[in-house]
């Protein structure tokens, strides 16, 4: 999947660099699908569903998989019912467990080595999904008061990722994310602060909200909790969720469509790819456009 699921393959391979990144430095935790042997495509489970056209169980390969681990149908995902594809983020897992913790051996020509290979992608996806938010939260300068210790995890977090197949797949990778999260949460509500120190908009504790299909037109969302929250199908157009926090939050088909997200915290590329939007929404500068979105606004 990557950003979009194994996309097309490069002729060249790339070796990320293991070691600590610098504060902001989010090389290696970018989907490189060209250097992975199309785990996402192989290790995970789907079921049949408006976002996968067929299912299929865990170690399969999908039927669209190429022999180079390519996708067949990458530039038509969506016209041909695997838009689920297009929304999964294995932020740079799949490249180090194939050219790192099995050292370029892929489970075609290893297939001893694929039950284990396929175990250890999605403890590496969840450090690395954890390396991305520690990454983000080092960004924010009101979280200063928190930054020793959040470069504290990020340094043990990596560490982590270079364990052998044994040591990542008896990992608690749980209580790790636990300890994890007790600081980003930190750090998110020192960020917040401001917004609600000015005093804008109310009820911004939504953490973990069911807010499907909510008519949240033009709403004041600033600095808002929305961790975890429900927003499937919501309408958030016009919506101002400057400093937001929206880690987790389920925004498949929400209307962003002229929504402000300038500084929401913990938003990902794969959320914004699950959801729709248009050319006046406004975006984190880390993230970019879904070539999905409409050109411009409808009428609101
Ligand atoms: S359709 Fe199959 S091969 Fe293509 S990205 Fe999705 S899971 Fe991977």
């Amino acid at each position: 999947m990557g950003q979009s699921r194994s996309g097309q393959r490069k002729a060249a391979v790339h070796v990320p660099h293991p070691g600590p990144a610098s504060a902001g430095d989010r090389s290696g935790l970018e989907a490189d699908c060209g250097s992975c042997f199309g785990l996402c495509c192989v290790a995970l489970p789907f079921a049949a569903s408006a976002d996968f056209a067929v299912g299929k169980d865990a170690g399969e390969p999908c039927r669209n998989l190429r022999d180079d681990f390519g996708c067949g149908i990458h530039s038509r995902l969506r016209r041909e019912g695997f838009a689920g594809c297009t929304v999964f983020d294995c932020f740079g897992a799949g490249q180090k467990v194939s050219q790192i913790t099995f050292g370029g051996r892929d489970w075609r020509r290893a297939p001893d080595s694929a039950p284990s290979m396929f175990g250890v992608f999605p403890v590496m996806r969840q450090l690395h999904e954890l390396l991305w938010y520690l990454t983000e939260a080092l960004a924010l300068p009101a979280a200063r008061p928190v930054h020793e210790g959040l470069r504290a995890a990020r340094e043990r977090t990596e560490r982590l990722t270079l364990g052998t197949a044994q040591e990542l797949t008896a990992l608690d990778v749980a209580a790790h994310r636990d300890e994890v999260n007790v600081l980003l949460l930190r750090a998110s509500e020192l960020a917040r602060a401001g917004a609600r120190d000015r005093g804008a908009g109310r009820r911004r504790n939504r953490r973990g909200a069911d807010l499907l299909g909510a008519d949240l037109r033009h709403a004041d969302l600033r600095g808002a909790n929305l961790r975890g929250a429900c927003l499937i199908a919501a309408d958030l157009r016009g919506a101002d969720l400057r400093t937001a926090d929206l880690i987790g939050a389920d925004l498949r088909d929400a209307d962003l469509g002229g929504a402000d997200l300038t500084g929401s915290i913990f938003l990902t590329q794969a959320q914004l790819n699950a959801a729709r939007g248009d050319a006046a929404t406004t975006l984190p500068a880390a993230l970019a456009r879904p070539s999905h979105w409409r050109p411009a606004s409808p009428s609101r």
